[in-house]
């Protein structure tokens, strides 16, 4: 028999190893205590079939083409089977959902396969997710449907190429099995089609995972996760002790502010930022009820879970993030017991979120350095006149780089490169124009009076401002494709938001604001939590 290219990944399995695992080996519904994690196989599938797969993860676990689109890849990452050195596990962790503490969660419907060890040495955890229960799966089935798989896999890929920092997805398979969901939650179950995504990343270690050791008082264990997290994903800060404990919570809010400096830059909308979606390497991870902003909105969020009191609304994201990472530091304070300098280590975020922030509107703005003195107005002023019409906020921003950059023109001439932003012409007012005309005159001394040059601008522009996202209606498009058995439509929008600031001639049609038939329509503006 041949030897399958798959069989060559090593894998290192450090978390399960290292870590305790719960005595407990029954796949059954509890409180699990004492533990990390507890070991649990996938549940197979009766007939797999691949929908798409991402090459350049693949490259990251030195995966060829060949072994791909070979029938035993398929059959592993959905999880019916498992190679040599796999020691699948559901990883126990809390949170805070929508600001209440919510005792345990964990893995309801992640599997860990283990952690792969490529040529460079590099560590890369696998993890199924909707192959099937685990002791952590609640009241809830353990599955995922098509829609929500094919969410998760094209946004994680996006937000890579963008630059934003994720989780990745390696691949998205149907299992050729059905599963119940209610979509709108009012009382019309109906059966969909279920599939499975492999998600890659250095760990999926949560906030959460720390919080419900610190909750329950299992302190020992507490400090068992923090060693094995500072050896493994942070050993550059050193061996533990209560100065690197330090070292890496200001090192957790750097990379937090980081990654929320880059979701405000693109226009994302995570939806559900509670603690056991909150990664603690920086990643953007859980992709559930996201959204992407259309019309430029503050206000807005897709969840309809959330619709009333908007606590993951796009503005919040900065503020929500921070409070996050203070219930981390109350998780972590019984291994530090002062809160001087955990009070400190927490002010690194809004320090790093500032100076992120004001890096990311000038390069959204071409103007290289920002300048406080001058551009907490005209940014202010913008962000206003973003929102007194609606405005996509995705074209706008790349349209602004082709400004004609002479103040002696008409307000209409000025604004003529930006129309195809406005999804309501009326409401262009002559006062809404000659304020705008206003305002992009003072765009064009500053951009000036900056002495970059307009080459310059227009190249940092184009690389900061996507011409390509993962527009809502354009991923329901796909899935509508996706669910009547043709998979183009997911592979063309992966091959599309893998250049995300090219050009891309003949591709515009992915690039144009959202379609009045997608206003209102389910996945295309509002989406329930029902994945
Ligand atoms: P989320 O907010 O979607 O990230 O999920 C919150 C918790 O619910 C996590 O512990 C998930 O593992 C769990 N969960 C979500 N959906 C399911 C499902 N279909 N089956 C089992 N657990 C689930
Ligand atoms: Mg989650």
């Amino acid at each position: 028999m041949m030897n399958s290219p798959l069989d060559n990944l090593t894998f290192d399995n450090r978390f399960s190893r290292e870590l305790p695992a719960d005595p407990e080996t029954t796949n059954l519904r509890r409180q699990v205590f004492a533990a990390c994690y507890s070991s649990v196989s996938p549940t197979p599938v009766a007939n797999p079939q691949l929908v798409a797969y991402a090459s350049e993860v693949a490259e990251l676990l030195d995966l060829s083409e060949d072994a791909c689109q070979s029938a035993d890849f398929t059959q592993i990452f959905v999880g019916n089977r498992l190679l040599p050195g796999m020691t699948p596990y559901a990883t126990c962790y809390g949170g805070h959902q929508f600001g209440n503490w919510a005792g345990q969660l964990g893995d309801g419907r992640a599997i860990n396969l283990g952690e792969v060890v490529n040529r460079r040495g590099e560590h890369w955890t696998l993890q199924l997710k909707g192959a099937g229960e685990t002791p952590y799966s609640r009241n809830s089935d353990g599955l995922a449907v098509l829609r929500s798989s094919v969410r998760e896999f094209l946004c994680s890929e996006a937000m890579h190429h963008l630059g934003v920092p994720t989780t990745r997805a390696l691949s998205l398979i149907l299992t050729g099995e059905e599963v119940i969901r209610d979509m709108f939650y009012n009382g019309n179950p109906k059966p969909e089609p279920g599939a499975v995504v492999c998600r890659v990343a250095p760990s999926f270690t949560r906030f959460g995972n720390f919080q419900i050791f610190a909750a329950r008082g299992e302190i020992e264990l507490l400090k068992k996760l923090l060693d094995h997290t500072i050896r493994t994903d942070f050993s550059h800060l050193g061996e533990p002790s209560v100065a690197v404990y330090l070292a890496w919570f200001e090192e957790v809010c750097r990379r937090t502010a980081a990654m929320i400096v880059q979701w405000q830059r693109v226009g994302f909308v995570h939806g559900v930022m509670n603690t056991d979606n909150m990664s603690i390497l920086g990643l953007t991870i859980d992709y559930g009820p996201y959204g992407w902003l259309e019309n430029y909105d503050p206000n807005w969020t897709p969840n309809t879970t959330d619709a009333e009191e908007r606590r993951y609304r796009f503005g919040s994201q900065p503020q929500i993030a921070f409070w996050n990472l203070a219930q981390l530091a109350n998780a972590i304070y019984p291994l530090i017991e002062q809160v001087e300098p955990l009070q400190q280590a927490i002010d690194a975020y809004k320090e790093s979120f500032e100076q992120g922030w004001q890096n990311m509107v000038a390069a959204k703005l071409g103007l290289g350095v920002y300048d406080a003195a001058t551009d907490d107005a005209l940014n202010t002023e913008l962000l206003i006149l973003l929102q007194l019409v609606e405005t996509d906020m995705t074209l706008f921003y790349r349209k602004l780089a082709l400004l004609v950059m002479d103040v002696e023109q008409s307000d209409d001439a000025l604004m003529a490169p930006l129309l195809a932003a406005y999804y309501v012409p009326e409401q262009l007012s002559e006062d809404y124009k000659e304020r705008l005309g206003n305002w992009l005159r003072s765009y064009i001394k500053r951009a000036q009076d900056s002495g970059i040059s307009n080459a310059e601008r227009i190249k940092t522009m184009n690389a900061a401002n996507p011409k390509y996202v993962l527009r809502n209606y354009l991923a329901q498009l796909a899935i509508d494709k996706a669910e009547q058995g043709d998979f183009s439509g997911v592979n063309e929008l992966l091959e599309i938001l893998r250049h995300p600031y090219d050009e891309q001639p003949g591709k515009e049609e992915y690039a144009l604001k959202r379609p009045d038939w997608a206003r209102q329509r389910a996945g295309c503006s509002m989406l329930s939590c029902s994945s």
